[in-house]
């Protein structure tokens, strides 16, 4: 049996999440700038955007822009002439995403939507469908940002929404917080979505991906 641990991810990074000085620089500047260092992976973003082409993505919505990292991993999956959507209620956070961003040449693929996602999707639902929709931002909102998703995406777009191992804590590896109940009852209800074949990829913190079949 292989265990997936930290040489394993390392070993994928190596051959096919390789960093450019834009990623290193989103992933490494975002902390020393005051901000938490709870980026995703190399991997998952490698990861993500692979779905993202995988998917002939044009359009696409991340929920939890940070610094921009995870981001840059998915505009760069986007088809020339796509544009993604990223939403962050911390107008510090953006700001430094919008550095990051342009150093990785992607001004005009990214728009960053400042606010509380809930309000902001409303705003951009006229832009829909959407091929791709990652969930990345406060864990009480998953279920409504993910029923948002589920209508606003296309049949045969993805939806994907990481931290769905809550830090093990759903399998209970590491003693529950106030979130894991949660993230629990979140994975439960994808899994029994029947407009959906639905998976986790079990890279980092887990990440749940949907693919929209009706
Ligand atoms: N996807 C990023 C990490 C996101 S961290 C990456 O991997 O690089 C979670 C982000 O969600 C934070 O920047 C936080 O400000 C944002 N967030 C939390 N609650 C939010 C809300 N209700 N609306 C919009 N953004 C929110
Ligand atoms: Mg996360």
């Amino acid at each position: 049996m292989t265990i997936y641990n930290d040489q394993i991810s390392h070993y994928i990074s190596s051959l096919y999440a390789v960093e450019d000085s834009a990623l290193t620089m989103a992933r490494e500047d975002s902390p020393k700038q005051g901000l938490p260092a709870i980026s995703i992976k190399p991997e998952e973003g490698r990861f993500l955007q692979f779905l993202v082409r995988a998917c002939s993505a044009t359009k696409a919505v991340e929920i939890g822009t940070l610094g921009g990292y995870s981001g840059t991993w998915i505009g760069r999956g986007l088809l020339p002439g796509g544009k993604l959507y990223t939403l962050d209620k911390d107008r510090k956070h953006a700001k430094i995403a919008r550095e990051h961003f342009a150093a990785a040449g992607l001004d005009d693929v990214v728009e960053i939507l400042i606010g509380d996602a809930h309000r902001s999707l409303q705003e951009i639902k006229n832009q829909g469908p959407f091929d791709f929709v990652f969930i990345d931002a406060d864990k009480p909102g998953y279920p409504a940002y993910f029923d948002w998703a589920i209508e606003n995406t296309r049949v045969g777009g993805i939806i994907t929404a990481h931290n769905a191992f809550r830090k093990g804590t759903v399998v209970g590896i590491v003693e529950d917080d106030d979130l894991s109940e949660l993230m629990r009852q979140f994975n439960q209800r994808v899994a029994e979505n029947e407009r959906l074949i639905s998976t986790i990829y079990p890279a980092g913190d887990g990440t749940l991906i949907s693919v929209k079949i009706r």
